[in-house]
């Protein structure tokens, strides 16, 4: 398969489908001959972007270094895979317009769904008020007004929206095959 470098980043709630939804498309793109790199937002808090915390300004600042680091590989012809709850619009748009070759998936799931999966077990404990700044509880969650895929894991498979997001990238030309 043949490729340009791009950036496919994936934005939504905690639980919603991310990490998820990354690891296999990472997986397809690899064994299709892919130069892959993932990103994911809990991994890049643990060291480039350690220390930082949840408010508006640390999140933006988290966003921005991510955004810089998919640029420097997507420009090198390598795909990068960001899985980054990354609430705020703006800040999106802001490295979206940097990075240039940009795929934005809403992965979408209502919240209800969101707190009984409680993947992490945080959704129970920020309803009862124990986690600040959480993101869809105690903290905004801005959903994009026009991404380029939405899935929406509470009523597709991860192959469904695996099949979609493929498909996008297919026609925008991104990969081969
Ligand atoms: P995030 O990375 O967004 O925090 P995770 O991928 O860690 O979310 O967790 C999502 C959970 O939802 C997993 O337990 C996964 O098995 C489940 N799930 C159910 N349906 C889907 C789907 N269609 N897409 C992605 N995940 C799904």
């Amino acid at each position: 398969m043949t490729h340009t470098g791009f950036t496919l980043w994936l934005t939504g709630m905690s639980g919603a489908g991310k990490s998820t939804i990354s690891d296999k498309i990472i997986e397809r793109l690899r064994t299709a001959g892919a130069k892959v790199e993932l990103l994911d937002g809990d991994i890049v808090r643990t060291n480039l972007s350690q220390g930082l915390g949840f408010s508006r300004e640390d999140r933006d600042t988290n966003i921005r270094r991510i955004g810089f680091v998919s640029e420097l590989l997507s420009r090198n012809g390598v795909i990068v895979v960001v899985a980054a709850i990354s609430p705020y619009r703006e800040t999106r748009e802001e490295v979206k317009a940097k990075i240039g070759n940009f795929v934005e998936v809403f992965v979408n799931c209502p919240v209800e769904v969101l707190a009984a999966r409680d993947v992490k077990g945080l959704y129970k404990k920020a309803l009862a008020g124990e986690v600040g700044n959480f993101t869809g509880i105690s903290d905004p969650y801005e959903p994009p007004l026009h991404p380029d895929v939405e899935v929406r894991t509470d009523r597709e498979t991860v192959d469904e929206s695996l099949d979609r997001i493929w498909a996008e990238l297919r026609r925008r030309g991104f990969i081969s095959q």
